[in-house]
């Protein structure tokens, strides 16, 4: 039994007085550990922590800041494996997938490190006669991350790196059912030199984010979990003057065209549906069959899906991991009943997977419907589990208005041969991240994360260039020295 605490000044600080909320084994359904749950004495601390940190970091120039991130990559890619197995006993997905997504994280370090090129600023000369103009970026202060549970590693870590980098100091607050990991990667980030007080990490749940949101030393929100609390993070941050991002839920959609490449398809469908249990924003919840293509696409899913391991992470062979706790799977099963009584197709069954010496664990095997219809709550609501929707659709145009009339619009793919059939999808779906033949287009770093509609509140993607713009403020200069020509006071707006 272990007990996470907060991470300030350089260290942890365990706070025996602070309330706590179980962590658990979820393959097993055992309690494993306890994270406190912080209260506004703690957060003043860590703000004060904070504060000190910006002072002594927004000095540091990019290129010093640019060497320490470097050796935080080399650090974290020496203990990549001791990360994937943290995530692992409290997340449940599998090793190699725990591995992937510290190295999708670790990516945006690698881009966080080109700080001094990425910062350079634009310069006009005699934008007037002997008047030159120049904008540089300057770093906000201190920036918060809000974070859930499903990649623990991988979406603090397409915040804190680039805002770390500008300059700012950052305080993390990581979701409550996984919370070790982000420790783990803030010792990391003070062995590889950064000083104390720029890398912080407060955990608790809903109380310390409404604290964090309002908190007037705190510049700026990101904010990465469901739908519901996206939009009140938004709105409740904005009305206290922040800069915010929040990025929510989303319903993902394959479309399969007639003339795709089908066990690609399949393929893609499979691992993108099931992988990770479906705990994926990206995951694909929907495979949409356009025209004939529908009962050989069923058919080779099926087969597929009847073959899938499902097991705990300690299995190698394991395809598919258990949900995240008792709740979530209670939620999922009971959304497989609803698809049932609503009418679609159940062509495969999850409910009642049992893995011997796991029977307390949260597992849910793959479930398959066919025969959704648009107007059902297992297509329209996000069920975040291993639970695919097959959509028949008529033709191209039918299932582009499914993509586009759904209110989430994170990401979507399409697999077909045909070019213009592709271009047409990616100029004209309603949607943030577009994949061609390819089945969770999950921007790299240098480009950037971020959906439409319901699945992003605010005006900036998360890492790339807009996670720049995000966590800096522009500041343009206009300059004349005073042995130029004097031209005596003007009252016109000048125009040369
Ligand atoms: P969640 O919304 O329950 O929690 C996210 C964070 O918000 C946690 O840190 C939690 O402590 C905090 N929180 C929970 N309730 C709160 C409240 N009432 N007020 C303030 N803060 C609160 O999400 P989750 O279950 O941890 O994660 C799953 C969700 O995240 C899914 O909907 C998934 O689609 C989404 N997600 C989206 C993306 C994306 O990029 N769009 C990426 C990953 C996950």
């Amino acid at each position: 039994m272990f007990k996470i605490s907060n991470f300030y000044d350089g260290k942890v600080n365990l706070n025996h007085n602070l309330p706590t909320s179980d962590i658990y084994d979820p393959s097993k359904g055992e309690k494993i550990g306890e994270v406190v749950l912080s209260d506004t004495k703690e957060l003043n601390k860590i703000i004060e922590s904070s504060k000190k940190g910006f002072e002594i970091w927004s000095d540091f120039t990019p290129l010093k800041r640019s060497r320490i991130l470097s050796n935080y990559k080399n650090i974290i890619e020496k203990n990549i494996n001791l990360l994937a197995e943290i995530i692992c006993k409290e997340h449940g997905k599998t090793f190699d997938d725990a591995i992937g997504s510290v190295t999708r994280g670790l990516e945006v370090v690698e881009f966080a490190c080109g700080i001094p090129h990425l910062l350079k600023g634009e310069f006009s000369q005699n934008v007037g006669t002997n008047i030159d103009s120049w904008s540089i970026r300057q770093p906000l202060g201190i920036c918060s991350g809000i974070t859930p549970f499903n990649f623990p590693a991988m979406v603090p870590m397409w915040m804190y790196p680039i805002s770390i980098a500008c300059g700012n100091a950052f305080i993390l607050k990581p979701s409550e059912k996984d919370p070790s990991c982000s420790i783990k990667l803030a010792e990391f980030f003070s062995e590889a030199g950064l000083p104390n007080g720029v890398f912080n990490v407060i955990n608790g749940n809903a109380e310390i984010v409404n604290q964090l949101i309002s908190n007037k030393y705190i510049s700026s929100i990101s904010f990465v979990g469901s739908t519901p609390i996206a939009k009140l993070i938004y709105e409740n941050a904005s009305k206290n003057f922040k800069r915010v991002q929040a990025l929510g839920g989303a319903k993902n959609h394959m479309v399969v065209m007639p003339d795709a490449n089908l066990d690609q398809a399949v393929d893609g469908i499979i691992g993108a549906a099931y992988g990770s249990a479906g705990e994926r924003c990206m995951a694909v919840s929907v495979a949409v069959a356009v025209g004939e293509i529908a009962d050989n696409l069923v058919n080779k899913i099926k087969n597929n899906v009847e073959n899938l391991k499902v097991a705990p992470w300690t299995d190698k062979d394991s395809n598919m991991g258990p949900l995240i706790s008792r709740e979530h799977l209670k939620k999922v099963l009971e959304y497989i009943d609803i698809g049932e009584e609503e009418g679609a197709q159940l062509i495969n069954d999850g409910r009642n997977i049992k893995i011997q010496g796991y029977e307390n664990g949260y597992f849910v095997g793959p479930t398959l419907f066919d025969k959704v219809k648009s107007n059902m709550r297992i297509y329209n609501e996000e069920i975040f589990g291993p639970v695919l929707s097959i959509v028949r659709a008529k033709d191209y145009s039918q299932a582009l208005d499914l993509v586009n009339n759904h209110q989430f619009g994170n990401g979507a793919s399409i697999y077909t041969s045909n070019g213009e059939v592709s271009r047409h999808f990616t100029t004209n779906c309603k949607i943030g991240m577009v994949g061609i033949n390819v089945p969770i287009p999950v921007p790299m770093a240098f480009h950037s994360f971020g959906g439409w509609k319901d699945s992003l509140f605010g005006d900036h993607a998360m890492h790339g260039m807009e996670g720049i713009r995000f966590y800096t403020k522009l500041k343009t200069t206009t300059s004349r020295w005073p042995d130029s020509i004097e031209t005596g006071p003007e009252f016109k707006m000048p125009t040369n």
